[in-house]
């Protein structure tokens, strides 16, 4: 069935049996049973339609900074939009982006330019697209607060321009997340600032990462969301976690919200810490750790 995909676009574009871990930053998962790497819109387009017409279930992700891939990889088809659809055009104080650029990329144009508002992305290793699905944020900046206009593509194969409440940002989430739209182009409006100030934000913004997270490791940035009124990482650091191990995973020392990939970790791994993390919380505070990271494959 796939053979009928590789007569629609070029192989050079395909992989097959694609082991998920080499594009995810925890640098674990499965083998996905076809990627596709799109080079522009159509073949986004193409590849969707396909999957539509042979009911061939359908993932797009970005460049898997956010996301726990199963150990028995991803049935159907994976589209990666990382590699790709970069294009960026600034016009005063609003830049519209292609999904597939880096956050961090764009911050540091933004800068160049200097526009504010992109500071807090300095660091966020994920995609355009993948930070507003996301609804990605830091030192009290989000995407909610810069982005006004997602171009998505619909399940249909058509596309719509989300504006406004539609777009239904909140706290690490979008309405992105559950219809599987994929996202195309953002469009966001920032404000001119001063160039040096804002790099000045930029290079503090990362050197408290390097401080405080575990850069040095492999992970997906903070495994659960900051539940109402704490802070995930205290929380399991009082629980006692910090540098526990299962398997090759491993609480962060540094930085008790972080899992990180200490040694030849497999999803199992995580998610069994993250099932003894949650058990624990809600046993012995009564707090319910809700996941961050999107997890995904075959169970
Ligand atoms: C060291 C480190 C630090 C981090 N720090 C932060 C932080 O400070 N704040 C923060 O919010 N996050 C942080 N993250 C998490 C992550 O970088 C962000 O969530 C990022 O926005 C995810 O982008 P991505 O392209 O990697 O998404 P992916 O991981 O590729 O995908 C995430 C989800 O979005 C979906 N998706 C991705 N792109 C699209 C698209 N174009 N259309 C439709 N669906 C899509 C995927 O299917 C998946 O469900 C950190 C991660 C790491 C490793």
């Amino acid at each position: 069935m796939y053979s009928g995909l590789l007569k629609l676009i070029p192989a050079e574009i395909v992989k097959i049996n694609e082991p998920m871990q080499y594009h995810t930053t925890f640098r674990i998962g499965g083998p996905v049973d076809i990627m596709v790497l799109p080079r522009n819109v159509e073949e986004i387009k193409i590849v969707a339609g396909f999957c539509r017409q042979y009911e061939i279930p359908l993932m797009v992700f970005g460049v898997g900074s956010n996301m726990l891939v199963r150990d028995k990889g991803i049935r159907g088809v994976a589209v990666k939009l990382g590699n790709n659809l970069k294009d960026v055009a600034i016009c005063g104080e609003e830049i519209h982006a292609e999904a597939g650029i880096r956050l961090s990329e764009l911050a540091r144009k933004a800068a160049l330019n200097s526009l504010s508002g992109l500071e807090f992305a300095e660091g966020i290793p994920g995609s355009l697209g993948g930070a507003v699905v996301m609804n990605a944020g830091a030192y009290d900046g989000d995407m909610k607060s810069v982005v006004i206009e997602v171009e998505a593509m619909l399940p249909s194969g058509e596309s719509q321009v989300f504006i406004g409440d539609e777009m239904g940002f909140n706290y690490r989430t979008s309405i992105f997340q559950n219809h599987d739209y994929i996202v195309i182009s953002v469009k966001m409006r920032l404000r001119h600032g001063n160039s040096d100030e804002i790099k000045a934000k930029m290079r503090e913004y990362a050197r408290n990462r390097k401080e405080k997270q575990p850069l040095e490791y492999p992970s997906a940035g903070s495994v659960f969301k900051r539940p109402p009124g704490y802070y995930a990482g205290p929380i399991i650091e009082k629980l006692g976690f910090k540098g526990y191990r299962c398997g090759g995973a491993e609480v962060s020392a540094k930085h008790a919200g972080f899992i990180i990939n200490r040694d030849n970790a497999q999803a199992n791994d995580v998610l069994e810490l993250i099932a003894r993390i949650q058990k624990a919380a809600r046993e012995k505070l009564g707090v319910d750790l809700l996941p961050e990271i999107r997890v995904v494959g075959e169970e």
